[in-house]
């Protein structure tokens, strides 16, 4: 299988090649068509996989198809994740990835000051990536709304409940759309993890490599 025959855009497949990705990994491979049809997916997958694109590049082909609508204010799409480093580099891969749209990616995590996240967050943005315990920080000041976001991907699922943010999740679960498509990534798959992929996703495909 080439990226050509997984149905991005092309605009996404030249990103793809000034990455110097030649072609899929096994994830992307799976992954990426599912998640264009508008899937709910469950995927098991290490780090160093490749699911960052497996998610990301889907993702934002998706978003720049509902571009021409009325844009709500806010962000349509939240990417958790456990840590500042993954969340940095989420971020990073994506920005490389949107180069040549005109969508937007912030970053929030803690231990950085919040006030200079406040002032960029209210120049807006598409695609929102961040901890959870600093998110909901920014929830609390009003300086996000989740109501906007139809797209939530929960990267590290794992780790993410390893380090005690089950009831983060739970809440922030509870304040994007109700009406959306959900992405659940994890490398092990604990009771924990099966019983959020219940309450949080529907109908999901499971994907494993
Ligand atoms: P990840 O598993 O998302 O952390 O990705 C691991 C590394 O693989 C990152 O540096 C990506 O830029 C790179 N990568 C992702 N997809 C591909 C691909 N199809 N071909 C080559 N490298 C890739």
């Amino acid at each position: 299988t080439e990226f050509k025959d997984l149905g991005l855009s092309s605009g996404l497949l030249k990103a793809v090649s000034e990455n110097g990705y030649t072609s899929p990994t096994p994830i992307q491979e799976k992954a990426i068509p599912l998640i264009l049809s508008g899937r709910d997916l469950m995927g098991l997958a290490q780090t160093g996989t490749g699911k960052t694109a497996a998610f990301g590049l889907p993702l934002i082909d998706r978003l720049l198809a509902e571009n021409e609508h009325a844009q709500p204010r806010g962000a349509r799409a939240l990417i958790l994740a456990p840590t500042r480093e993954l969340v940095n580099q989420i971020a990073k891969n994506l920005v490389s990835y949107l180069k040549t749209t005109p969508l937007r990616v912030s970053s929030v995590v803690g231990g950085v000051s919040i006030n200079g996240q406040i002032k960029r967050l209210s120049r807006g943005t598409d695609i929102l990536v961040a901890t959870p315990g600093r998110l909901l920080d920014l929830v609390d000041r009003k300086a996000v709304n989740l109501g906007t976001a139809s797209y939530l991907v929960l990267d590290e699922a794992d780790q993410m409940l390893d380090l005690g943010f089950i009831h983060a999740l739970r809440r922030i679960a509870g304040l994007v759309r109700q009406e959306r498509q959900t992405l659940l990534f994890s490398a092990t798959m604990p009771k924990q993890i099966s019983e959020l992929a219940r309450s949080y996703l529907r109908n999901p495909e499971r994907v494993e490599v």
